[in-house]
């Protein structure tokens, strides 16, 4: 499968916002953003005036990247969500919100999403009891997402867990902390999902 093995600190410059892809270190004033807020390459720093087209397709790169998911499945969630009832825009987000390597992030277990989708794929989490490896599987309302037993003691666990008790959980999450674990109360309402994020541009650039 195609990967992206370029730094991940261009793909925010490249959108010109924090995607949050490298756990800790964006938080602190090491984060490429703060220091060179302009886009990589030569002509990083000229100036750009963007065509309608490039504003959607900025967007969608922009979500793909913040989620860290590839074109192809990309464009199923949408199919998913524009079959589904409700504003399309929405249903996507809350089905990108959904994915068990997005949740195991969400409820701090992992301080970004690579670093949960690879917990995922090794075996540390279940779900409901069971033990789940499937980064992208949906997860649904009262599902209980946790730490296997064995899996515990892990230091970036334990790590995760006491920077992600400073930044809070997600309201539609309950997260207990000592019981390596979280349940999902409600879906993410948009008002809920407060990242900078125009999905209508993409819905335009999907429905072309
Ligand atoms: Fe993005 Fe994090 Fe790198 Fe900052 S440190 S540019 S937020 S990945």
């Amino acid at each position: 499968m195609a990967r992206y093995t370029d730094s991940v600190c261009r793909q925010c410059r490249r959108e010109g916002l924090k995607l949050f892809l490298k756990g800790e270190r964006c938080y602190t004033d090491k984060c490429a953003i703060e220091r060179r807020n302009y886009p990589p390459g030569e002509h990083g720093q000229g100036r750009h005036k963007f065509s309608e087209y490039a504003l959607q397709l900025r967007e969608k790169q922009k979500v793909k990247r913040m989620y860290g998911i590839l074109e192809g499945q990309f464009r199923r969630y949408f199919d998913m969500a524009a079959r589904s009832r409700g504003v399309t825009g929405e249903v996507l987000l809350q089905f990108l919100e959904r994915r068990l390597d997005n949740m195991v992030y969400r409820m701090g277990f992992a301080t970004s999403r690579a670093e949960a989708r690879q917990m995922v794929r090794h075996g540390h989490i279940s779900v409901n009891g069971r033990k789940v490896n499937i980064p992208s599987a949906l997860l649904k309302v009262g599902d209980v997402v946790s730490v296997r037993e064995k899996s515990r003691k892990i230091t970036r666990i334990q790590e995760a867990l006491a920077q992600a008790e400073h930044r809070g959980a997600p309201d539609w999450l309950e997260v207990q902390v000592e019981a390596f674990s979280a349940r999902v109360k409600m879906l993410p309402q948009r008002e809920e999902l407060t990242m900078p994020i125009n999905e209508q541009l993409i819905v335009e650039l999907y429905s072309k």
